[in-house]
Parts: C-alpha cells; structure tokens; sequence
C-alpha cells in the first residue's frame, strides 16, 4: 500500500504539465475538468501492478494442468472470487453452467503395418522445467472428439483444408474410410474446420500433428533452449463447430442454467461426428517415413528431413479414442465496481481461466494481469476513487471448448447487456513476447491508438505505437507491401473469432477490445507452456504483463468516466469503406452493384465526423448536462446494436452482426452475409444482403445525426 501510494505522487506530479495542456487534455470524451481528475485516477492506477505481484499470482495458475471441468480449474474458480473479496471488489458471484464437457478415457494410436509403431501421444519432461514431470499432465486429446475404434489406412491431407482435398482427387486417392494425417498450420486453420472437412470428406479419422517447419526446429531453437516446440510437444485443443454456434453444443443460444432444455447430442449442430487426435512430429514421423503413394506437392512438404508423400495404402493405423464427453459444470466468477453515477453503464473485462495444461501464456498470463488489474481497481475503491461507469470482471470458463462460459453468461444476461454493456475489453493471452497486437471495432480503433501514443515499451523506453507501427510495417514487407502503414492500419479492426469476445460482438452487438503481446511462442496447448517457459522466454520480468494490466485498465477508466463516450463513427465508416473495397475487388466485374452502399458509408463517415466535432465543441464548454448526455451516450451505444440483424447471417443465425462474423477457419470475415453470398456466386441473396447492410448504415447515420442535434442544440429536445 504505502509503495503504491508514494508512486502516485511522482506520478501525479510528471503528468501535472500536460494536464494543463488545454481543454479535455486530449482525452477523447473528457471536459477539461474531468480531464484532469482522470489523469490523477489512471496515474495512480498504474502505480499499482507490479512485476513481482504478477509473477507471483502467474505461478499459482500454472502450478497445475487446470482444464474446464476439472477440480482444480474449480478450485481456482472459488480462489478468485475469495481474492476478488479481498481485494474489495463487489457483487463478486459464482455462476454455474451445465456444460458438454470433455475428457479423454482412453487414447492410443498404433501403426499395424508396415512395421508396428505404438505413439506415445505424451511430452517428454524435460530438468530445466520441473512442472514437466507432473503425472496430472495428461496425454494428447482433441476435445469433443467422438469415440472410435477403427483401423485404417493413412492419408497425407497437407492442412486438411477443402482445396487439399481436390489435390488428393486428382492424385487419384479418396480419403472415405480412411485416416487423415494433416499438420497444424501451413497455412493455419482452426483444427475444428480440418475435422469438419475432414467428416465431410468421408474420413475414418483425423490426426492433426505439428510440423517442426511450423512451430518447431525450423523456426529456431526448441524449449528449454528456446520458445519453440521440441520434438514430442502435442497442440491439444478442441475441434467443436463453434464457428456454427459457439457455447455449450446442448444449448445453442439460451443458458445453460441448471435443469434448461437441451437438444439431443445427434441434432447438435457444433458436435463433430468424427473422432481424432493430436501428434507430435515425433509420433507423426514414423507414419510420414512410411507412406507410400506419390510424393506430395512441393509446398505440402514439411520439415522433416524426408519425403512427404500422399499415402493411401501402405501405412495402417489402429485408432482407439474413447472420450467421456458429458455434462458437467463451468464456473463463470463475476465481480464488480459499482458506477457512482451510471451504474446501469456497465464496461466488461474478461479472461478465460481454463488452460489444457497449465496455461502459461494461454491464459494464466492474462489471469495474471487481470489480478493485478483488479487489485488496482480495489484499492482505488478503498482510496474512495469510483468510476462513473460500472465495471465487471469476469473469469470465464470452457473457453478451450468452445468459448462456452462466456457465451453461457452473455446467453444468460443477454437482456442486461443489450441495455447496458458499453464496450467488451477481453484479453486471453497476455503476453507471449514483446510485440503489441491490439484489435478493436472500427470505433474504437482510436481510443486504443491514443493510449498506445502515450504508454511506453518498457524494452525501449519509446512510444508503444512507434513498436506497433514497426511491426504492422514488418507483417506488411512479408506479404509483399512495402507501404508505410497508416494511423488507420496500426489498430487491427478485421477481427475473427476464437476466444471470449465472440458472443459480445457477433451475438450481442456489443463492440469489443482484445489486448495482447506477442512473439515467437512454439509450444502452444502443450505442457511446456508453462511458468518456466515465460520466465525464460515470454516475459522475464514480466514487464510486459504489467503494461497489458495498465493499458487494460487505462482503457477501462476512459470508457467508464468519459462524460461523453468517445466512440469515433467516422473511423469506423473509413474501415468500412476499405471492407467494402476489399469485397469488391474480389468480386467479379459487374455482379455486384455496391455503389448505394457507397454512398451511404459516404453519409455515415460525414454524420460521424460532425458528431466528433459537436463532442469536442461540446466537451469544451464544460461537463455536459447530465441529461444531455445521457441521450448522446445511449444514441452511440444504439448505434453498435444497430449493426445486428435480428435474422443473422444465413445458415448460422446466432451469427447476428452486419460487420463481423469469422469464417469457419476462425479467420476474421467483413461484412460477412454479403461476402458469403458473393463468394458462392449467390447474387440474389448478396443483393438482398447487401440491402440489408444499406439499411443498417442509414440507420446509424440518422440515429448520429440526431445524436448531433441534440449536441448542438446543448438541450435536450422535449421528449
Ligand atoms: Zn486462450
């Protein structure tokens, strides 16, 4: 207490000059007054987190494998709502949901000819970590496979991917009753769309291995000398269908509250009906060294020093998996700071909690810097500093499943939340490496961009952009675009799915945040992620980690005390010209007419920007009535559920906004009804698509435009 309350004072201090800059001191949304009382607010809450306190709440998650549904992932459950108590936030509950959970009973995978091989299907401990040689680590298992015993031949399938598929037709193999062996990322997909294709092509079973070319040797030294895969690492994973319908497959799109209805298993449209298993290389080695058939293209192969070859006959397999997939519960934690003046204003924080193994940078290190975050915001509620806002923390559950805890509660709440939610600010990982990797809805694309300007990299004492904007310039060389990147392209605003904002943005209309820091991180879902791997690689010193933890919370008190919310509509009209662009371009000449849907993010991009400035002229004059901007404030949030269609995109209904959705890949997808529709050559559902998009953005630019009259007016028009 008394080091953090000594650093507030140096830092109240430094800020001092600044604050007394101008009116609102740059702070989008803030009249100067109330500029000057949040500098003091966010200062000392930053004086809070701490490296060493980060490290140490880093080493309680990743001391044991914590899965959703098991004890110990329960066990944290309750450890952090006891914490959350004691570190005086409010409100602090336990949720529970009855879940499809999984586990493996049984799994083994044996090559029967042309030579016998049994997989291990475990890691190899290792001296420098001694967290490796915990029996409690189990061995690999993709969640929500199905049961099987079969014997099969093997197939090479590249990444599992439709268009290998057609490679393998041509070659002359068919895949039906057989085995697919295909490899993580080349390029990546999310390993339930290789099972989905997998099922669809009529295979026996899947085994998904990691290729040393992606993830391992090839890259650079492997754990414990470096951040790369060694030889025996396994991704585990899920391969749920959550990219149809995410949460728990029983009950797409209601809660699971004890005793609700569920649908049968059978008719659960995100079950796979396939059965798998993830490989190491060094089990995926024997099988690739054997195969017969003709050599594989040359970008299907991989790297390991042999000839990848398509397979088909020679090599079989006995595949054994038997799962115990049933219903169990999640536990979602919840806590709360009460807003002083628009507690009805909620802005969410959340992290996932449940790790296949320990978790170490996905997501004990995010649980770490949640900690840290919500020990600043209660002793900033002890000190007697309230936000304006209400904010809610939320621990989820079963995310590693299916982002299932967290659409459980948005599902569950989803009423409160289409009144309430301001903003959704997630972070899963958060910090595998020094690179900042933010993404935002076009909106608040800026708000992010802003605090990156004035927040430092610990490493380089510079400005966070000035490393953000060399590593989005970095990303673009290596496809071949050597333009410098502009303010607008530092912030990523094509954002996809997979992990716990999905049910916010996609089903709720709730615009969202996702914080991380990045770098090279080779042992994803493995058990070498873990504690030793961050202090050597990730973060050592966790200074990273206590950055994410500032810019987390700095973002949360701008979204809290603004007294006008700081949403920027003309970014977002500029983001949504360049989707358009895009679709446009992919489009075949003259099948598409997309220029009212120009015009009107023309309209949309003018109302925005007039909006802007009526704020700023506003916010210059002083804190606004409370009344005005109460009607300003819920006109912007009306504006973000605006973007839902009520009948979402055809074929996944519970995909409901008009912007955003992600493809089955997880890969992010813009304007998504309208693209899917152009990209199967449906032109009549893409015309009624893309109506449905010029309906949207007319709406929005009215419901700004009314937004500016009531700014301008300074009053609020009689009801
Ligand atoms: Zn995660």
């Amino acid at each position: 207490m008394s080091a953090a309350g000594s650093g507030f004072l140096v830092l109240v201090a430094a800020l001092a000059p600044a604050a007394a800059a101008g009116p609102g001191d740059g702070l989008a949304g803030f009249a100067s007054s109330s500029a000057a009382r949040e500098r003091a607010v966010e200062a000392a809450f930053a004086a809070v987190a701490s490296p060493e306190r980060t490290r140490d709440w880093h080493r309680h998650f990743t001391a044991e494998p914590h899965p959703a549904g098991s004890e110990r992932n329960h066990e944290l459950a309750r450890f952090i709502a006891e914490e959350w108590k004691k570190q005086g936030l409010e409100n602090v509950v336990i949720h529970r949901y009855d879940v499809l959970n999984t586990a493996p009973l049984e799994v083994s995978l044996t090559m029967v000819a042309p030579v016998r091989y049994e997989a291990s299907l475990r890691e190899v401990p290792v001296d420098a970590d001694p967290d490796t040689r915990n029996p409690r680590v189990s061995s690999g298992y993709l969640g929500l496979s199905v049961s099987v015993d079969v014997e099969a031949p093997v197939v090479y399938a590249h990444s599992g991917n439709p268009e290998d598929y057609e490679v393998l037709r041509k070659n002359g193999i068919d895949v039906r009753g057989k085995i697919v062996l295909v490899r993580y990322s080349n390029p990546y997909s999310y390993r339930g769309f290789k099972a989905l294709t997998a099922e669809r092509q009529g295979a026996a079973g899947i085994l998904i291995y990691s290729d040393p070319a992606e993830d391992g040797f090839k890259r650079g030294p492997v754990f414990p000398d470096g951040p790369w895969g060694p030889e025996s690492h396994i991704q585990r994973g899920a391969i749920t269908y959550d990219f149809i319908v995410p949460g728990d497959p029983l009950t797409p799109g209601w809660p699971s509250l004890p005793g609700a209805r569920q649908v049968k298993p059978e008719e659960a449209r995100s079950l796979p009906k396939i059965a798998g298993l993830p490989l190491s290389w060094k089990d995926a080695k024997p099988l690739l060294e054997n195969m017969d058939g003709p050599v594989a293209p040359r970008d299907w192969q991989g790297g390991l020093p042999l000839e990848y070859r398509l397979g088909g006959e020679r090599v079989r397999v006995h595949l054994r998996v038997r799962m115990d997939n049933r219903v169990a519960p999640n536990y979602v934690v919840e806590g709360r700071v009460r807003g002083s003046e628009l507690p009805d204003d909620w802005v969410i924080l959340g992290n996932h909690r449940d790790a296949w193994e320990f978790g170490g940078v996905d997501p004990s290190s995010g649980t770490a810097s949640l900690m840290e975050v919500t020990r600043a915001f209660g002793d900033l509620l002890k000190s007697g500093r309230r936000p304006r806002r209400t904010l809610v923390f939320c621990s989820w559950d079963g995310e590693e499943v299916g982002l299932t805890g967290s659409t459980e509660w948005g599902e569950n709440f989803a009423d409160d939340l289409g009144a309430k939610a301001v903003a959704y600010l997630n972070v899963d990982s958060s910090a595998s490496g020094p690179d900042f990797q933010p993404d935002a809805v076009g909106s608040l694309a800026p708000l992010v961009l802003d605090l990156a300007r004035e927040v430092e990299d610990p490493a380089t004492r510079r400005p966070l952009a000035e490393a953000l904007r060399a590593t989005v310039a970095k990303a673009r060389a290596e496809t071949g675009d050597p333009a410098p990147p502009a303010d607008d392209d530092l912030v990523d605003v094509r954002i996809g799915s997979g992990s716990d904002h999905t049910v916010f943005l996609n089903h709720l209309g709730v615009p969202t945040i996702g914080l991380t820091f990045d770098g090279p991180y080779g042992v994803y879902h493995s058990m070498y992620d873990g504690f030793v791997w961050m202090n050597r690689f990730g973060d050592p010193g966790y200074r990273y980690h206590v950055l994410l933890s500032r810019i987390w919370g700095t973002l949360a008190l701008r979204l809290a005390n603004a007294d006008l919310l700081p949403f920027d509509f003309a970014s977002y009209a500029r983001h949504l010209r360049r989707f358009v662009a895009d679709l446009d371009r992919a489009t075949e000449k003259g099948r598409l007419d997309l220029a009212r849907l120009r015009a009107r993010i023309d309209a949309f991009e003018t109302a925005g920007r007039k909006l802007n400035d009526a704020r700023a002229l506003a916010l210059d004059a002083g804190v606004p009535a409370p009344d005005l901007a109460r009607r300003v404030n819920r006109g912007v949030i009306d504006v973000e559920r605006n973007w839902l269609d009520p009948d979402g995109l055809p074929g996944r209904p519970w995909f409901k906004h008009t912007l955003y959705a992600a493809r089955y890949t997880y890969a992010h997808l813009e304007l998504p009804g309208l693209t899917e529709a152009a990209e199967e050559g449906d032109w009549e559902r893409a015309a009624r698509q893309a109506a449905i998009l010029e309906r949207a953005v007319a709406r929005n630019t009215e419901l700004v435009d009314g937004v500016v009259r009531q700014l301008s007016a300074g009053s609020p028009p009689a009801p």
